[in-house]
């Protein structure tokens, strides 16, 4: 069983793995098994590695379907990279994360810790997201079926809908997402209608042509409406005509603008969104904190349960009115703006640069004045003069990136000895790792997972550790 390309037959699933892969057990091998299979299904797996103590590969074919399964709930379910989840039942998805968040702790952190409490689920488990972008293309991804169906004539070629995972240059042509509040769809179809009607050019990524780039929206939970579409070039009538079209149909958009792209590349932080309607940003609530997002600024992706995270950093942060609170990775100062009335001072840190200025413009907006912030590298800023500067810490709230804190941060944290560390992660495993490093020094105190991505394999997970000595 060493060799590649080797189908296993009715190999039956009995477990979720970590990112969404399932796993199996075919004579005492762990299989990982990609493409949609649950814990229940009988499936074929064609195996792309196989190592001595497992092996990979992608379902082939579904023999059983597990009695957990339900019916998706979006058309575009099984193509698009999205909502990968929705086969299973949201007590299921919510019981598979808080499995993985277990299993992580005791696997790759070999840690001790207390009986975890239940995973916090979301109420709102579709249109939660308040910001969603979508890509214009030439390059409609089109099943087989369809263009079978289609015969001689080609069918659809433009797209306005979500990258295919792993095909750059096609894309999905979406009709109703179900991640966003309306009017997402009103105003996406609408701007397609559009487009179609007056033969506007939607890009070619290959070629680098083509006008019509990225649609980028923001519905806030304010009712606060944000469109940002993002051009090749200017063509000042026919965009004019466009966004006045867009504004006549749809009700309800606060906010408008537009950004010349003629770059290679999609990122748009570089370049400078031009105003077409209203204030240029948008405003959203947590708590009674307000904080104003830009076309460009980042935040929390779903509010709802981006508060219930915050809630339980606050939380777990134990704060009684004089800490000294550093907010490392603090984006653009939320969770630091969110303690500050708990806490003596905070000092937040981040990389880049527009997000600081954020931070201090949130930060004065919700006349918070006991928070400072800093633009920079993590391992750069924290050295002992920048603390022996800003105070021994108390509580230090770290909420790093994917891949987890550099082993030069774990370190200094381990050096400095905080008597509380709050770790926020959307990767329990880099965490889990990370946790094994501060092990040296903190116990692990408290476990709450929050699922801030429904019908997605994402997890978040806050740890409380308290210093051991
Ligand atoms: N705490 C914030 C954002 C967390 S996302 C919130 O809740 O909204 C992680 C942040 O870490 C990003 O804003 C990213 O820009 C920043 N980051 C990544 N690497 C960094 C580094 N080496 N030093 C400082 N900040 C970094």
């Amino acid at each position: 069983m060493r060799k590649k390309n080797v189908i296993l037959e009715n190999v039956s699933v009995t477990a979720y793995a970590a990112e969404g892969k399932a796993l199996a057990r075919v004579d005492g091998k762990v299989i990982f098994i990609e493409g949609g299979v649950v814990p229940g299904d009988i499936v074929d797996v064609r195996l792309s590695k196989n190592k001595k103590d497992w092996a990979e590969g992608k379902a082939t074919q579904i023999h059983t379907y597990s009695p957990d399964r339900v019916t998706p709930f979006c058309d575009h379910f099984g193509l698009c990279g999205g909502c990968k989840w929705q086969m299973l039942p949201y007590e299921s998805q919510l019981a598979y994360k808080q499995q993985q968040v277990e299993d992580h702790l005791k696997r790759i952190g070999h840690l001790e810790f207390p009986a975890l409490p239940p995973i916090l689920g979301a109420e709102k488990t579709r249109h939660y997201r308040n910001k969603l972008e979508f890509t214009f293309s030439n390059k409609a991804y089109l099943t087989d079926e369809e263009i079978r169906e289609a015969g001689e004539d080609w069918p659809r070629r433009n797209a306005l809908g979500f990258h295919i995972p792993k095909l750059f240059d096609k894309v999905l042509d979406i009709q109703t997402c179900y991640l966003q509040e309306e009017p997402a769809n009103l105003i996406k179809n609408t701007i397609r209608d559009w487009a179609e009607k007056h033969e506007l050019s939607f890009y070619d990524i290959r070629r680098q042509e083509g006008w019509l780039r990225n649609l980028v929206l923001r519905i806030c939970t304010t009712g606060e409406v944000m469109v940002n579409l993002v051009i090749h070039h200017e063509a000042k009538e026919q965009r004019e005509a466009l966004l006045n079209h867009l504004l006549a149909t749809v009700p309800g958009i606060t906010t408008l603008l537009y950004t010349l792209n003629p770059k290679k590349n999609d990122s748009i932080f570089d370049l400078e969104p031009k105003v077409f309607f209203g204030k240029g940003y948008v405003e959203e609530k947590l708590e009674d904190f307000t904080f104003k997002i830009g076309p460009k600024s980042f935040f929390q992706t779903n509010t709802y349960q981006g508060e219930a995270l915050y809630k339980v950093t606050r939380d777990f942060a134990g704060l009684t009115g004089n800490e000294v609170v550093y907010d490392l990775y603090c984006g653009t100062g939320s969770i630091g703006i969110f303690v500050s009335r708990s806490a003596g001072k905070v000092i937040g840190i981040e990389l880049i640069k527009e997000a600081i200025d954020d931070a201090k413009e949130n930060a004065a907006a919700n006349n918070v004045k006991n928070a400072t912030f800093f633009a920079g590298d993590v391992i750069d800023i924290c050295d002992d003069a920048f603390f022996a500067a800003h105070g021994a810490p108390d509580v230090i709230i770290t909420d790093p990136p994917r891949a987890g804190m550099h082993e030069k941060l774990t370190a200094k944290l381990l050096e400095v000895a905080a008597p509380r560390i709050v770790y926020v992660s959307c990767n329990p495993a880099t965490q889990a790792r990370d946790l094994a490093l501060l092990n040296e020094k903190y116990t692990v105190e408290k476990v709450q997972a929050v699922d801030m991505f429904p019908h997605t394999h994402h997890i978040e997970n806050v740890v409380l550790l308290q210093r051991r000595y």
